[in-house]
């Protein structure tokens, strides 16, 4: 099987597949093709790719003979119209939210794959991109919020006096919370993390972090996610928070609900109260935001604060978020061509269950 791997549009730093890959994907008998560029603004050049045996080609060339596209955002319109009827193509594809673009893939045949939709079972850990992506961002959350904050976040006693630790909250402590907890606490902070998942409690405080008590409790889905507050649970919340949060010089907001608008957890009132200077990060930005003042893909100073609201983490770090996402795209396509042949069983939970758009999907 050829597999193409296109530079992606303009504003994504990652690329798909790293050179690494390219070998290992060769030895296991996939021909690979690699756009020129592609890996560039991710840190990997186009030689790295010639000398892992992939061919190094212009756009133009690239989808000759292709019978799968790899890439990590969604292709546009004029992207999907490049290709064939009956290619693979891998990507995050946003199934849950861009009913559009799913549908496009669909008219044009395409048998598409939905990172996010892979089954988060054992089997299918080392595919699982969601997760590799959200550490990445929780590392670049915390990184980018000390960065802003006119405070250290160690504790240091020096000859001229000691400065305290900063004190910052991990609001949703999922797979990206969790690493901002440990990111925090490495540089030194004082680390308070909360869920609305009861099993998290541990995860917390296992990290050295201590869990915040809000009084709140949501259900767990068979998936592992939260499921959605109820109005009166969330305005509780709300409020609990708005108590707790004077307290803290950095809030870290990562709470989701998968297919749904992120909660509002902080309302503007919550940020008047903080301190001047202190950083608000909202990584669940792309789904709306947790905070009620967050700008998604905008950094903003409100009452003092700043809110930062970037949709890109992940793409910010963007050679070890790629190194991640190409190891999960190759055990995907590992999976689905093994031996370098296509062979789909879409009774298979993992194909189809990451299958979006293709022959066995009905509308
Ligand atoms: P996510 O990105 O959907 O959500 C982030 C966090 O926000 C979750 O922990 C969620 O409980 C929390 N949240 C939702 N509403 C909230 C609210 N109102 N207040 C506070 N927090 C709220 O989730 P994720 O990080 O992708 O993963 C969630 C869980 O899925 C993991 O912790 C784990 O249990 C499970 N998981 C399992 C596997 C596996 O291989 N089996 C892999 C990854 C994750």
């Amino acid at each position: 099987m050829r597999v193409a791997v296109p530079t992606e549009s303009a504003g994504e730093r990652r690329v798909a597949l790293v050179p690494d890959s390219v070998g290992r994907l060769r030895a296991a008998g996939f021909a690979v093709a690699v756009e020129a560029d592609a890996g560039a603004s991710a840190g990997f050049p186009d030689a790295e790719y010639a000398a892992a045996g992939a061919d190094v080609v212009p756009h133009a060339e690239l989808l000759a003979g292709a019978q799968a596209v790899v890439r990590v955002a969604a292709p546009s319109a004029a992207e999907v119209a490049e290709l064939a009827p009956g290619t693979v193509l891998v990507g995050f594809l946003s199934p849950l939210t861009d009913a559009a673009g799913i549908d496009r893939l669909a008219q044009r045949g395409v048998i598409a794959f939905a990172m996010e939709s892979i089954p988060r079972i054992t089997r299918a850990q080392t595919m699982d991109a969601l997760s590799s992506q959200s550490t990445v961002a929780g590392y670049k959350a915390v990184v980018a919020a000390a960065d802003r904050l006119p405070r250290l976040f160690p504790l240091l006693m020096t000859a001229a006096g000691t400065v305290a630790p900063a004190k910052v909250l991990v609001v949703g402590a999922g797979v990206a919370g969790l690493q901002a907890i440990a990111t925090a606490r490495r540089l030194g902070a004082v680390v308070s993390g909360f869920d609305v998942r009861p099993a998290v409690r541990e995860q917390v405080e296992s990290l050295g972090a201590a869990f915040l008590e809000l009084g709140i409790q949501g259900a767990e889905t068979s998936g592992g996610y939260a499921a959605e507050l109820t109005a009166e649970e969330q305005a509780r919340q709300q409020a609990a928070l708005e108590e707790r949060i004077p307290e803290f010089d950095v809030v870290v907001t990562t709470a989701l609900v998968p297919g749904r608008p992120a909660p509002k957890l902080i309302p503007a009132s919550a940020v008047e109260t903080m301190r001047p200077g202190s950083v608000i990060v909202d990584l669940a930005a792309e789904a709306g935001g947790n905070c009620e003042l967050t700008e998604p893909g905008a950094e903003v100073e409100r009452s003092g604060v700043t809110i930062v609201g970037f949709t890109d983490f992940a793409s910010r770090m963007p050679y070890h978020a790629s190194q991640l996402y190409s190891r999960n795209v190759t055990a995907l396509l590992l999976h689905l061509a093994p031996g370098g042949e296509l062979a789909l069983d879409f009774e298979d939970e993992i194909t189809g269950g990451a299958c979006v758009a293709g022959p066995q999907v009905t509308a």
